[in-house]
């Protein structure tokens, strides 16, 4: 009934951490904060138990102390029901936080698959390899600049036959021009590249357990 309705929206709105729930519970999204309004969506995520839940890019328009809150939220909200979490983010600090196992897509395709630790630190597919390189603050230019990709992803339906990332990587070779296989690397990870970085390449950087 709407009392218990009710009474089910305020204890959720309290479990995200608001200050006010039965406040927020009656507020207008317009008398909320982007912060709390982010929290509030959390909630309703989380109302029906959800065994997965989805999460597209759900920090990016927050600033980095809200984001932490945030995620801290959702990390905590996920654990607490034993449910699974699907993070889609091209932040990859997010990815440090709060993935068990990542997911590494270009052009539409999964480009290399492994735990996030692994991933990170050891970096086998070109586009990964790449994009970790691009955040990566121990690796500047004379102006400070950080590493950039060369080129800039094509339009959808544009992408090259072959390897979809063959466009823009330093390494393609003519065998680029066949789709490569998928190769296996440990019971959860793999990637698809002719010419990885070797295996044995870690990154100074690494993250945290
Ligand atoms: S398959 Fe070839 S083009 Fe694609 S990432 Fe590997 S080296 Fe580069």
């Amino acid at each position: 009934n709407r009392k218990a309705a009710r009474a089910a929206a305020v204890e959720l709105l309290d479990q995200v951490g608001l200050p006010d729930p039965a406040g927020t519970a009656r507020a207008y999204p317009h008398q909320l904060s982007g912060g709390q309004r982010q929290r509030v969506v959390l909630a309703l995520a989380l109302a029906n138990d959800p065994a997965l839940l989805v999460c597209d890019e759900p920090t990016t328009a927050l600033d980095v102390t809200v984001q932490a809150l945030v995620l801290d939220l959702i990390v905590r909200g996920v654990l607490d029901r034993a449910a699974a979490m699907l993070f889609i983010t091209h932040d990859l600090a997010v990815v440090a936080t709060a993935c068990e196992r990542v997911l590494v897509m270009y052009g539409g395709r999964i480009v290399e698959a492994g735990p996030t630790r692994q991933v990170f630190t050891r970096p086998r597919h070109r586009y990964t390899q790449g994009l970790l390189g691009a955040s990566d603050l121990a690796v500047v230019d004379e102006r400070g600049r950080l590493a950039t990709i060369p080129g800039s992803v094509p339009a959808a339906g544009r992408f090259p036959a072959g390897c979809v990332f063959r466009n823009r990587c330093e390494h393609a070779t003519e065998q680029c021009r066949v789709r490569p296989d998928w190769t296996v690397t440990g019971e959860d990870s793999g990637f698809a590249c002719y010419h990885p970085a070797p295996a044995t390449t870690a990154r100074a950087e690494g993250i945290d357990d």
